[in-house]
């Protein structure tokens, strides 16, 4: 096969891309090694709008990132995916912390950012009571979305301008083909252009492609998941003042937008960067973290952890934050390079694919592109059914036109068996458990799948998986091994 562009990585920032170059009269291949979007660290952070005011002036973070604020709302509008606007606050636990926090609303306004300001902790607790500190900086812009569903949206959008997706497809070698398509992606497809955004492995990636120098540093962020007590306890991500040196931005609390609190992420630097797992010496730090910022969290409201991976480029004896590499590289035509897209990655995606967009324009002529714009290409995505959204008037009407609507599969989110439906009939493929949550957010309560992880088995059986066939997420994790009788 052979298209004009290339994408490796279906993560926010390769989707994001591929949509931006959707609407355009270009073929777009997307290869993903996982069998779905959002497996790598879009789906696995702290599904935080930043709104810009951490990065270094003049960084590509900084800009990508007040600007991916400025547009998350309407982009989410369109796209159909939740999310909500509910400020923040970083706490400050002394003087130290205050002059700390005072620097970054300077920074922030440096950067571009509306609405930074000191506040006493009567604003704070007027908020969210409880939380602990002398006194916070207020970040108005600062939202919580649907990273999942953001990730899908994008992948839809894209598919529907005619974007191909490959998916359980790791790229394992680029060679050289002649001119205009010049890569030859594991000898079957052929690109002009090759977009490398492949997260945690774009360094080896860029090696496949010829191009060797850089090098990602894994830096573990684990995270605890609390019940839906975000309404009672916490509607406000709360942050510590930013300290020095670490590799994040300090233990805080999320509400998320599905009504949970999430209190993390860690930072440990490691080498593998697949390795997900969560350990009680973290865990038990983010517990004790956690209390100083809001001392009323229990761990009996504890139901999952996870953990999400930075893909840095700052090695760990220099840890804090680089920014984003994203270029045309000279060694390579048609080669553009997106290396250390860490935090605020998902917020700037779709600034990040605009750029990535106009390097294409630029060098159009030598990439042999002709980057003609396509006449109305589709903007926008219906949001699907949240029926526990609904009110009663809205849900009836709905069971009366497909009962389906009326069977409960997740009992604790109360998910139907008419979304499950859908999220399985889904346009890029739905093969895995983790596939039906990201799109329907069953599994995701107090029994994380106890109750409906079998009935969304005989779903994905009726859609025509054999049961071996159907994994938790990628190719190994199979529930199954065969039929027993
Ligand atoms: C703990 C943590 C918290 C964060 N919190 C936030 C936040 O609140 N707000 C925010 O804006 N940002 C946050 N971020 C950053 C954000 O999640 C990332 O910047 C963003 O998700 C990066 O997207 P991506 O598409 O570049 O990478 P990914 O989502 O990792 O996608 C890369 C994809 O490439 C695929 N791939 C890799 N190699 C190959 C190959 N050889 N062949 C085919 N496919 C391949 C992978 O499977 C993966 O799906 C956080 C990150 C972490 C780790």
């Amino acid at each position: 096969m052979r298209y004009d562009v290339a994408i490796i990585g279906a993560g926010a920032v390769g989707c994001a891309i591929a949509r931006e170059l959707s609407f355009f009269k270009l073929k777009v291949a997307v290869l993903e090694k996982s069998c779905d979007v959002a497996f790598g660290t879009s789906g696995r952070n702290s599904a935080v709008c930043h709104a810009g005011f951490n990065n270094k002036t003049t960084s590509l973070m900084a800009r990508f990132c007040v600007e991916g604020n400025r547009l998350m709302e309407g982009l989410c509008q369109d796209l159909g995916v939740e999310y909500r606007k509910t400020g923040k606050f970083l706490i400050g636990f002394d003087e130290a912390d205050m002059r700390t926090l005072e620097a970054l609303v300077e920074k922030g306004k440096a950067n571009g950012c509306t609405g930074l300001q000191i506040v006493g902790m009567d604003a704070v607790h007027a908020k969210v009571p409880g939380v602990g500190g002398i006194g916070a900086m207020s970040s108005p812009n600062t939202a919580i979305f649907d990273t999942f569903g953001y990730t899908v949206a994008l992948a839809e959008n894209a598919k529907a301008n005619g974007c191909d997706f490959y998916f359980s497809h790791a790229v394992k070698s680029v060679s050289e083909g002649p001119d205009p398509y010049r890569f030859i992606i594991d000898g079957a497809i052929e690109a002009k252009v090759l977009i490398n955004s492949a997260g945690l492995f774009a360094d080896k990636v860029s090696s496949l492609c010829g191009v060797d120098g850089y090098r990602i540093y894994p830096c573990k962020g684990q995270y605890y998941v609390y019940d839906k007590i975000a309404d009672s306890t916490l509607q406000v991500p709360v942050y510590p003042a930013p300290r020095p040196g670490i590799g994040g931005l300090g233990i805080h609390l999320t509400p998320t937008i599905h009504g949970n609190v999430i209190a993390g992420p860690s930072a440990d630097y490691q080498d593998d960067p697949e390795d997900y797992c969560t350990t009680k010496p973290v865990l038990d730090q983010l517990l004790s973290e956690s209390s100083l910022l809001l001392g009323s969290l229990r761990p009996g409201q504890i139901i999952a952890s996870y953990a999400g991976i930075r893909p840095k480029q700052a090695p760990p004896s220099q840890g804090g934050f680089m920014d984003f590499t994203i270029k045309a590289e000279q060694g390579r035509k048609g080669l553009v390079n997106l290396i250390g897209i860490e935090s605020p990655g998902l917020t700037a995606s779709v600034p990040i694919a605009m750029h990535v967009r106009d390097i294409l324009i630029d060098h159009q002529r030598d990439f042999g592109l002709d980057m003609q714009a396509r006449e109305n290409p589709i903007r926008t995505r219906k949001a699907p059914v949240r029926f526990a959204s609904l009110d009663r008037e809205e849900q009836a009407r709905l069971i009366k036109e497909n009962p389906d609507y009326g069977t409960v599969v997740c009992r604790c989110q109360t998910v139907t068996l008419a979304e499950i439906k859908k999220a399985i009939d889904n346009v890029l493929g739905c093969r895995s458990i983790a596939s039906v949550k990201y799109r329907a957010w069953p599994t995701t309560g107090r029994c994380q799948g106890g109750y409906c992880m079998t009935r969304i088995v005989a779903e994905l059986m009726k859609s025509g998986l054999k049961a071996e066939e159907i994994n938790l997420r990628d190719e190994g994790s199979n529930l199954f091994w065969g039929q027993a009788r």
